[in-house]
């Protein structure tokens, strides 16, 4: 029986096999550590009635693993030169489709009524490729997709970030709408050791169970991330500077009104409000500035 992809000697021999180079901007760094991914499947409660959609396979590592639990897997990856491998290195497996698509172009909610119809929890599950970590997770997300829990290996620096509170140096604008649609929690740090190649930095695996509504309940979702991304634009600068620039439509008298309002102080930082604060915030500028212009 052959060994599993995951291993560092037939990760070589099918690189070796298909004369495969790495593309470096498309953030290929396979692991081959099978303890870790196994790790991973278990910590994403894969079972064999779990679908799971998976992100850049690259040679079918993790794919593997996957397969080897779930009903079924579903993974994207965008190479070409990696969907002549897989169909080799993933042929014994009956319970894989292969999409050549990138994951920011691809149609999900159409593929999960055509693959999953049987309405089984679904979960994703990805290594995924560093140089597009954040657009991918926040155009998921965006999407209220039918998916209860996503798994995701990504640089340990960027899964603290989505794991930070208030007045921490990591908490920013991303923090906050990653924690308004899901709860992340750092499941293991990973070495960059057990990547071939090495990349320069350390990985986290971080899980976010997503909540069946957000965190909190918003007039406007549009204008709510608004208020939050404008209130970091310049980290050093007070709130209310941040927000005179950020909402330039607005009277600076009805930005003074709104922080008076809901007790925030002009002077303090964007880093120190909550969720709940930037929640009330955005509700009462809202409102304060419809009186003003009702039209
Ligand atoms: N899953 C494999 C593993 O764990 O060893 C490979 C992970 S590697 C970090 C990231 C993979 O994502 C690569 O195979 C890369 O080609 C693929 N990829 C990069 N950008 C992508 C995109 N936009 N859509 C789909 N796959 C992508």
């Amino acid at each position: 029986m052959k060994k599993d992809i995951a291993t560092l000697s037939r990760t070589l021999d099918i690189i070796k096999k298909y004369n495969f180079y790495f593309k470096k901007h498309l953030g290929q760094n396979f692991l081959v550590d099978t303890n870790i991914l196994q790790k991973m499947v278990k910590s994403a409660d894969i079972k064999n009635n779990i679908n799971v959609i998976e992100i850049g396979p690259g040679i079918g590592s993790l794919t593997e693993q996957l397969a080897k639990n779930a009903n079924k897997v579903v993974a994207y990856e965008i190479d070409k030169t990696l969907i002549t491998i897989l169909a080799n290195t993933l042929k014994n497996y009956q319970n894989i489709k292969i999409y050549h698509e990138d994951i920011l172009k691809a149609n999900l909610n159409e593929m999960i009524k055509k693959e999953f119809p049987n309405n089984n929890e679904i979960v994703l599950v990805a290594n995924l490729p560093y140089y597009i970590t954040t657009p991918i997770i926040i155009k998921l997300l965006e999407q209220h997709l039918p998916i209860n829990r996503y798994c995701i290996m990504m640089q340990k620096e960027v899964a603290e970030r989505l794991c930070g509170g208030p007045n921490t140096k990591a908490y920013n604008a991303l923090t906050i709408t990653i924690q308004y649609y899901a709860i992340p929690q750092i499941i293991m740090n990973v070495p960059k050791t057990v990547f071939i190649p090495q990349p320069n930095v350390d990985s986290s695996v971080l899980q976010l169970k997503i909540r069946n509504r957000p965190k909190v309940c918003v007039k406007d979702e549009a204008f709510f991330f608004r208020v939050v991304k404008g209130s970091f634009i310049q980290r050093r600068k007070t709130l209310l500077n941040n927000l005179k620039q950020s909402l330039a439509e607005f009277d600076v008298n009805v930005i003074l009104t709104a922080l008076t309002k809901v007790n925030i102080k002009p002077t303090i930082r964007g880093e120190a409000l909550t969720i709940e604060d930037y929640a009330l915030l955005s509700d009462t500028l809202l409102e304060l500035n419809y009186r003003e212009n009702p039209n």
